[in-house]
């Protein structure tokens, strides 16, 4: 039996189900919180996300995959508090989101850095997945990096460099937040190759927000799975054309190579109070099953390959994690 760990303990990834592969629970921003708490009670927020998730699984999802990584606030008893109410497996991360710099605590340790010395990053990773996160006994089960508009920057780089090594020394899978605006995708898969990552272990996220067929296939083709992982964010790109885009790869064969998800959240600091329901009112966790799917069918993608998408890929993802 392969196991996933989750924040509940590991669960056999037969049990996995129905899997949104890219899903927050909360982003949040630490230290603009704790000096600027106006908008956020602990109590309510937490509630909240217990009777979103709730319905989500009511909805039909038996899992989502969340990658809140230091840089997205992180905090994992939070997340545990949510769980014990909610009877939904979630799956969470390590690495570190950034689009430019690691942070100050990493500015001056590692290679190549003042104090130069080996890069820490890569034991704080492995530590998460293998002992579990800060004394939670919770362990992380896929690593997550960025990179963005401004490419592969020194900072970024370097995370994503680490993330792979730490993918080689625990067999953990990798999902990495790109840019489609720069084919990024491809920069992730070459600096990952150089490292001798295996390309199918690897998710390029936000590939959704593309409609350039050649690039998506590009990166198919190297054996990732690419993350159609934005539904609801039309605001980024429409509907009709994440939906088509998807029917069109389905129809070329490339169900086994796609995930489908949202990139929701309960809450996001990120936004002023009421602009995302307001400006993105599609985007939150039930748009998936509740429009996505319903439209692919009607376009003609089979019962066998949505399946494919939501059950078998996330299952396949989390299973065969042996180091190499
Ligand atoms: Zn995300």
């Amino acid at each position: 039996m392969a196991t996933v760990e989750t924040v509940r303990g590991p669960v056999d990834t037969a049990a996995l189900g129905t899997t949104l592969m890219h899903e927050h629970v909360f982003v949040l921003t630490p230290d603009m919180l704790q000096n600027y708490p106006a908008g956020w009670d602990e109590e309510l927020k937490v509630a909240d996300a217990v009777e979103k998730l709730r319905r989500l699984k009511a909805q039909g999802v038996d899992t989502i995959v969340d990658p809140t990584v230091v840089g997205l606030g992180r905090y994992i008893p939070r997340i545990q508090r949510v769980n014990e109410q909610v009877d939904l497996h979630i799956v969470v991360a390590t690495g570190l989101y950034t689009y430019r710099d690691v942070p100050f605590p990493l500015h001056y340790v590692g290679p190549g850095t003042l104090l130069d010395g080996e890069e820490p990053l890569v034991q704080l990773f492995v530590s998460d997945i293998t002992e579990g996160i800060a004394g939670t006994g919770v362990k992380a089960a896929f690593l997550k990096c960025a990179i963005d508009e401004p490419g592969l920057t020194p900072g970024v780089e370097r995370v994503m460099r680490a993330v792979a090594k730490a993918h080689r020394a625990t067999g953990a899978p990798i999902t990495v937040h790109t840019n489609v605006h720069n084919r990024s995708g491809l920069e992730v898969q070459r600096v990952l190759r150089e490292e001798g990552v295996d390309l199918t272990r690897v998710v390029i996220g936000h590939s959704g927000d593309s409609t350039d067929l050649d690039y998506l296939r590009q990166l198919a083709d190297a054996g990732s799975i690419l993350g159609m992982d934005r539904f609801g964010l039309d605001v980024l790109l429409p509907f009709e054309q994440r939906v088509e885009t998807v029917v069109r790869l389905c129809t070329e064969g490339y169900a086994d190579r796609m995930v489908l998800s949202q990139d929701a959240s309960c809450y996001i600091d990120w936004f002023p109070a009421g602009v995302v329901e307001q400006v993105m009112p599609n985007w939150h966790y039930e748009h998936v099953l509740r429009d996505v799917v319903p439209a692919l069918r009607e376009r003609g993608v089979s019962e066998d390959q949505i399946r494919t998408m939501l059950v078998e890929n996330p299952r396949r993802y989390f299973e065969h994690v042996e180091p190499y």
